[in-house]
């Protein structure tokens, strides 16, 4: 019969690569419970509407990218996968009655869905942990998100990395703006990209981040956002960037950084990678002051970022930045006895907080002892009909091979000091 494959631009986590995910999720959930921002699980499907307005039907993403169907029933209507997690966080935010409940720091992870060509960090089932914070217009609420995503790269051992930062001002600084652009862009029209082109009237503002050549090459004597800001959006600015200052956190201000909705204001920045080639950008955030309320909720303002899981796995797999698997016990057994009493035994030890491999094989020790030598593990219990008749268990240490024999009871009776040998013989 045929194989079934996974599908294009999806793909499997095995176990090697799972240890990775591990390593960041843990690393992120301590950074962000220190910092005071609580999980929130939403669903993976939503009503196609939220992500029509929460993202922007002029967007990629909405545009040409998102997976959408019908649902059953006899009043179908239109559901999407959800792209990216903003939207769902913000609609629950609204709808569950979290704005009456102050300042929300949020944080959340797991599986968004885009159709994009796939290639090495692009996936059509990618991941991606954001955090928003809901309810602060305060600089502060920006700098501290930065901060937040820098100490997590940082903790997770990644090295060059960059920060590009800008503002986006406000709407009302961007009508000024994009009037300015138009003006300077239009007689280059017939030179632009096709997808320039088609923005000149629809989003401007997105020419600027266009990645073909020439197009770039046009923009880089346009004029520039950070000239139209109004005196709060230039002080909002500076403070953010005086903050980062303080902190430590070296940044470089990038004119043609945008995001080209009107919801979104002030700060907009990315991190990006040397390391990764043509899929550069690990996180991407910004502020979005206009989001809720257009999304039916009150005026309220907003700062986030999302992290691309993938393309961090490709930089840890780079310097192997993981912690290697560490079991305390494998425990070999045969014979008929035995092996009835091996799960008695290693049962008992993971309850007592052991973590202990069971060989189920039944096979020669020899070829026992070969997976044990091969499992990680700190000690080897080794559990004959003999030992099993006698409620004794051989007990080897594998750096040194050093073995004894012990009462099953032994092992038993003083936890605390058996955690200690363990680690001591790791
Ligand atoms: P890009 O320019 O790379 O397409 P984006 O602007 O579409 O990125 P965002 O919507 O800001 O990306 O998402 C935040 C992060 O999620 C990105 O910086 C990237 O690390 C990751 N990401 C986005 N799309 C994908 C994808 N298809 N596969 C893997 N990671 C992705
Ligand atoms: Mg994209």
């Amino acid at each position: 019969m045929g194989v079934i494959k996974a599908l294009r631009g999806t793909r499997d986590i095995l176990p090697d690569e799972v240890n990775y995910w591990q390593f960041v999720e843990a690393t992120a959930r301590q950074i962000l419970a220190n910092a005071s921002y609580l999980e929130i699980r939403t669903p993976i499907f939503e009503a196609t509407e939220l992500f029509a307005r929460g993202i922007g039907e002029a967007t990629d993403v909405v545009g040409k990218e998102m997976y959408t169907f019908t649902s059953r029933g006899d009043n179908p209507y239109s559901i999407t996968l959800r792209p990216e997690g903003t939207a769902g966080v913000v609609r629950s935010y609204i709808e569950q009655g979290l704005h009456t409940q102050g300042v929300q720091r949020l944080w959340y992870t797991g599986p968004m869905f885009r159709y994009e060509r796939p290639q090495a960090g692009r996936q059509r089932q990618f991941h991606q942990l954001g955090v928003e914070v809901l309810g602060s217009a305060d600089s502060r609420a920006d700098a501290e998100v930065i901060a937040l995503a820098t100490h997590i790269l940082q903790a997770l051992g990644l090295k060059h990395l960059k920060l590009d930062l800008n503002s986006v001002g406000s709407p009302e600084d961007r009508a000024a703006y994009r009037s300015a652009l138009i003006d300077y862009l239009t007689p280059y029209k017939d030179d632009l990209d096709e997808d320039s082109q088609d923005r000149l009237t629809r989003n401007p503002l997105r020419i600027l981040d266009s990645k073909d050549q020439r197009t770039q090459e046009i923009t880089q004597n346009a004029p520039i956002l950070l000239d139209y800001l109004s005196d709060y959006s230039k002080h909002h600015f500076e403070k953010v960037q005086q903050l980062l200052t303080q902190l430590g956190i070296t940044y470089q201000i990038n004119p043609r950084l945008v995001r080209g909705l009107d919801y979104y204001t002030h700060t907009a920045f990315e991190i990006q990678s040397d390391d990764l080639g043509a899929q550069a950008t690990v996180c991407g955030g910004g502020r979005y002051d206009g989001l809720v309320a257009e999304l039916g909720g009150p005026q309220t303002p907003a700062v986030g970022w999302a992290m691309g899981l993938e393309r961090l796995m490709i930089l840890l797999q780079q310097i192997q930045q993981t912690p290697a698997k560490v079991v305390d016990f494998y425990l070999v057994s045969r014979g008929e006895v035995a092996e009835m009493q091996s799960l008695q035994l290693a049962n008992k030890l993971r309850q007592m907080g052991f973590s202990v491999e069971l060989d189920l094989s039944g096979a020669a020790f020899k070829k026992q002892f070969a997976r044990a030598d091969k499992s990680g593990a700190v000690a080897c219990l080794i559990l004959g009909d003999e030992e099993a008749a006698s409620e004794t268990v051989k007990f080897k240490w594998m750096a040194t091979k050093e073995q004894t024999a012990i009462a099953q009871a032994e092992l038993f009776a003083n936890p605390d000091t058996l955690r200690q040998q363990l680690i001591a013989h790791r």
